[in-house]
């Protein structure tokens, strides 16, 4: 059991194997990023590419120890760090960080697992493309992380999610072989899609080490709006207006509950977050033109003057610089912090039929009203996606770490069950990691969490991928 980091040692070298008994601080590795758990590895190992990843799963595999791969740790379900065991081993890909290659032609970026996405944007900007995925953690979260997860974000409205994104990949398998199906195309029905299976499998099924990315044209211009209505009724009245005024350079569509809003106001007074007090809901618009700014304004004139005749807006502002547009996105990226200053919360990461929404919302904020008096909603997200970050804080002046406690698995029932009834997913876009694992089975058809077993069985049937998350034994 021992000899396992001695034989890492010997893969990756001497400075890329990290232990307690060598008196390394293995913290920030065991650390999940919200804080819901700490565990123990048994070692940290970085690899420097796809070979050192196979040798290094071959020898634990060998050796009979679990492997928790990790990115950028920026996973919101406990998923990328170690169990409390101390036996795991926790693989960082953090320095598999080369764009291998662009193929402008071909509008495609072959990235290692390990890029920090925000360096996989500015490299396709540097070749003056776009890869439109786009979320609060880009500075730290990674390329793997984003696709072992199917992340989501900001654009998914126009682009798709990061499995919408990604046409090939390099992945190595439970045996330690590697995959090679990176490549750059749009077609091809040669059987089963192993990419997609591995995309948004948690590290439950293969390792990721690089992918071929889907990047787009830059657009000529981007132009945010800001509008507050009346009802989340009307915030779906106004993504079909704004669809079909703006077809596919409607890029995004963020929605805003007024506590959540009340919230940044509160923690951060200097960000002057605008129109909120007016109305229960704002909405944030983004539109992408490939024309002109000019040309952008007037559409986004166009649109707000039908939806304020129309009565599904109360007052707009679109921004007037870029800048602005920087502190309207920046507002809406900050509710998680400013929920996080206010104190610890019960998050729910959910997805509904768009036309459900109002419905869904207004039943279970009574429901929940109901049976905790005084209980506070925190509301926002990617309406566009139909895909709603629905938060439950403590009552004002209560202990939040003691509602964290005492409520949350019967507060998830209700959310859950409630989105179950309405056609709804209880993950849209975080995974399910080990926070969900236990609450899957619930929700989950049977059948289809049958074939996930007999997946897993197939293609780690030692278990040792990133156990126990996902799938419960
Ligand atoms: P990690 O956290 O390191 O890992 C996540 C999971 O993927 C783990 O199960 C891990 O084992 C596995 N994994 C990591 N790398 C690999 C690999 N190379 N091969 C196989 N498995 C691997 N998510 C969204 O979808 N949309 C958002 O808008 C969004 N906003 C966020 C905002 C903030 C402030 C934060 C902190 C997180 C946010 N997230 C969001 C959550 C998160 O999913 C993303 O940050 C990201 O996709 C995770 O990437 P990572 O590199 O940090 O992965
Ligand atoms: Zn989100």
């Amino acid at each position: 059991m021992t000899a396992l980091p001695g034989q890492l040692r010997a893969i990756v070298g001497e400075a890329h194997v990290l232990t307690r008994d060598q008196g390394d601080d293995l913290s920030p590795w065991e650390q999940d990023w919200r804080k819901r758990a700490r565990g123990r590895a048994l070692a940290v190992v970085r690899p420097g590419s796809a070979g050192e990843v196979a040798a290094v799963v071959q020898a634990c595999a060998a050796a009979g120890h679990g492997i928790v791969p990790q990115g950028g740790n920026t996973g919101l379900v406990v998923g990328s760090v170690p169990d409390d065991s101390g036996t795991q081993v926790l693989l960082s890909l953090a320095r598999l960080n080369r764009v291998r290659e662009i193929d402008a032609a071909n509008l495609t970026m072959t990235a290692e697992a390990g890029c920090v996405l925000q360096a996989v944007q500015a490299a396709a900007d540097r070749a003056g493309l776009l890869f439109p995925l786009s979320l609060a953690a880009e500075g730290s979260c990674t390329i793997g992380g984003n696709l072992a997860t199917n992340a989501g974000g900001t654009q998914v409205l126009r682009y798709g999610n990061a499995r919408d994104l990604c046409l090939g990949l390099e992945v190595v398998t439970a045996a330690g072989d590697i995959w090679h199906g990176l490549g750059g195309l749009r077609k091809d029905n040669t059987g089963y899609d192993l990419r997609d299976l591995f995309v948004g499998s948690e590290g439950t099924l293969g390792i990721i080490t690089a992918a071929t990315l889907r990047l787009h044209p830059r657009p000529a211009c981007r132009l945010t709006a800001w509008a507050a209505l009346p009802s989340l009724e009307a915030a779906v009245g106004l993504l079909g207006l704004a669809q079909r005024h703006l077809g596919a350079d409607l890029t995004g569509f963020e929605v805003m509950g007024r506590f959540a809003l009340s919230l940044v106001d509160r923690h951060m007074p200097q960000l002057r977050v605008p129109l909120w007090q007016q109305a229960p809901f704002c909405v944030l618009l983004e539109n992408s033109d490939s024309e002109s700014e000019a040309h952008a304004r007037s559409r986004f004139e166009r649109l707000l003057a039908s939806a304020l005749e129309d009565g599904l807006v109360n007052d707009a502002v679109v921004a007037e610089s870029l800048q602005q547009a920087r502190q309207l996105w920046h507002i809406r990226e900050s509710i998680p912090l400013a929920q996080a200053e206010e104190g610890l919360n019960i998050k729910h990461d959910i997805s509904l039929p768009v036309s459900r929404i109002p419905a869904f919302c207004a039943e279970t904020d009574a429901l929940l009203q109901r049976e905790i008096p005084g209980v506070r909603l925190v509301n926002f997200g990617h309406l566009g996606d139909g895909n709603l970050h629905y938060n439950v804080q403590a009552p004002a002046g209560g202990d939040p770490a003691a509602f964290l406690r005492e409520q949350e698995e019967r507060v998830n029932t209700l959310v859950f069950d409630q989105v179950s009834r309405h056609g709804g997913s209880i993950s849209a876009e975080h995974g399910i990691g080990s926070l969900k694992a236990g609450t899957l089975p619930r929700y989950k058809d049977p059948v289809a969490l049958e074939l996930m077993r007999r997946i897993k069985q197939a293609l780690d049937p030692q278990g040792i991928l990133n156990p126990h998350r996902v799938l419960l034994p």
